[in-house]
């Protein structure tokens, strides 16, 4: 056996109006694994990942993060601090420095104390290859920048779980890969993450597995050198060759 569940996701329906989002999806993903979803926009890849941390709250099925269920569960927030959330818009405070973005959910959430909490942002901040950029606001740095202190602020909390939506998709084509490689790195040290990315060298490289969805559904699952290589269903071939 490879690992145990961290998160198991099952039959999860979700409808907005008389649109059906998600339509029954299941997957489990096991500690330090990486498995990256790929399908086309509109397809429900959000709707999934903001469901495993209830920004949304499907409808029916079960997501379990080890012995959690979180779609029922009393305390949410404590779920959500073991699970770290980096989506397209980086999401960080503007009238706070880098520092401070990292520090904040340590202080606030964590209650820790302020000299600690600043140790720790440093060392969070140096972990994504940003020193120096401390005392820095969020406009002053580039988008690439700013995503890594998103990571940073997310890591700090110190999460079983990574999300990603689409974290490179806002960024100009030459700050990509900074932030590619920071989170390939994460993967390499056995991070659990689940990443949704049109970046399929990422994705064919780092991740362990990936599922393609359409229309809420998940129509494959593979380990990459299979998906590109010997994709089962002919939607999966059609998407990949577009992509191409
Ligand atoms: P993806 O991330 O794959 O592009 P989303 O999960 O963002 O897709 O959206 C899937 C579908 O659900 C889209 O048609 C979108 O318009 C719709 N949708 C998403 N969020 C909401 C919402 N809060 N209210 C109504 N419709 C929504
Ligand atoms: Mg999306």
């Amino acid at each position: 056996m490879a690992g145990k569940p961290l998160l198991r996701v099952v039959n999860v329906k979700k409808r907005f109006g008389d649109k059906i989002v998600l339509d029954g999806v299941s997957f489990t993903l096991n500690k330090g694994e990486t498995k990256v979803i790929i399908g086309p926009s509109g397809t429900g890849k959000s709707t999934l990942l903001k469901s495993v941390n209830r920004l949304v709250v499907p409808d029916e099925g079960e997501i379990w993060l080890e012995d959690k269920e979180i779609i029922r569960c009393k305390n949410i927030n404590a779920v959500r601090q073991k699970i770290g959330y980096v989506f397209q818009d980086f999401g960080l405070f503007h009238h706070l420095t880098a520092l401070e973005n990292v520090m904040i959910g340590l202080t606030k959430v964590k209650k820790m104390p302020k000299k600690e909490a600043m140790e720790k942002a440093r060392y969070e901040l140096n972990r994504v290859g940003l020193t120096g950029i401390e005392d820095l606001y969020p406009a002053q740095l580039s988008g690439g920048q700013k995503q890594r202190v998103a990571i940073a602020r997310a890591l700090a909390m110190e999460p079983k779980l990574m999300l990603f939506d689409e974290p490179t998709s806002a960024l100009d084509p030459e700050l990509i890969g900074e932030v590619l490689a920071v989170m390939k790195e994460l993967a390499e040290s056995k991070m659990t993450m689940l990443v949704v990315t049109h970046e399929m060298g990422f994705a064919r490289s780092v991740s362990d597995e990936i599922i393609f969805i359409e229309k809420g559904k998940i129509v494959e699952q593979a380990p990459p050198e299979k998906m590109f290589r010997e994709p089962e269903h002919q939607r999966t071939r059609e998407f990949l060759f577009k992509l191409k």
